[in-house]
C-alpha cells in the first residue's frame, strides 16, 4: 500500500463545504482510503494577494494507485468541483496537490514529488506537521524540515480544530 500526502486549499464560496466535498470525492474512490485529515487552517493568499483568504488542510491517504493516477484523481476532483483555471495564482474553488508519495522522488513531465514548493509554504507545512508521523516514515527531507519547522508561522492561523475524519465531515 502506498502512503500519500495531499494538500487541499480553497478560497471561493463555501470554503469548508468545498474541503468536505473534496474529501468525500476522495473517499468515493475505491482504490483510495483516507486515513487522516488535519485541522483547518486559514491563510492569507501568497503570490497574487488581492484575493480572499484560503482554507488549507493536509490529508493522508493509502492507495494502490501509482502517483500519476493519483494526479489524475486530484485533477478530476478539481474539475468535478468546478474549478475555473483563469489565473495561475488566482482564486480557486479547490486545489489538490500531491505533497509526498511514500519516500519517493518523482519527476515526470507533469508531476514533481515532493511537491516543489511545499518546503517554503507554511500553509502546507503547518497542516502536514499535524498528521505526518515524525518517526522518519515520511520522505527524509520532509521529516527534517518538519522537525525544524516553527508551527507559530505568521499568516497561518488555526481556523477549526479537527480530531477525526468523522468530525471533519459532520457539519
Ligand atoms: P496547480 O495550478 O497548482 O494546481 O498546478 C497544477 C499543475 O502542476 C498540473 O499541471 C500538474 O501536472 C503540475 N504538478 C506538478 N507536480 C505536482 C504535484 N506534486 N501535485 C499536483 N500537481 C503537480
Amino acid at each position: 500500500m502506498n502512503e500519500v500526502y495531499l494538500s487541499i486549499g480553497t478560497n471561493i464560496g463555501e470554503r469548508e463545504k468545498n474541503l468536505q466535498r473534496a474529501i468525500q470525492a476522495l473517499m468515493e474512490q475505491s482504490a483510495v482510503q483516507v486515513t487522516h485529515v488535519s485541522s483547518i487552517y486559514e491563510t492569507a493568499a501568497v503570490g497574487y494577494t488581492e484575493q480572499a483568504d484560503f482554507l488549507n488542510i493536509a490529508v493522508a491517504v493509502e492507495t494502490t494507485l501509482i502517483a500519476q493516477e493519483i494526479l489524475e484523481v486530484c485533477q478530476s476532483i478539481e474539475n468535478e468541483l468546478g474549478r475555473v483555471r483563469e489565473m495561475r495564482w488566482g482564486p480557486r474553488i479547490i486545489d489538490l496537490d500531491i505533497l509526498l508519495y511514500n519516500q519517493e522522488n518523482i519527476e515526470t513531465e507533469n508531476l514533481i514529488i515532493p511537491h516543489p514548493r511545499m518546503f517554503e509554504r507554511a500553509f502546507v507545512l503547518v497542516p502536514l506537521q499535524e498528521i505526518a508521523p515524525s518517526n522518519g516514515k515520511v520522505h527524509e527531507k520532509a521529516t527534517h524540515i518538519l522537525q525544524a519547522f516553527d508551527i507559530e508561522q505568521e499568516g497561518v492561523t488555526l481556523w477549526k480544530k479537527v480530531d477525526s475524519i468523522e468530525e471533519f465531515m459532520r457539519n
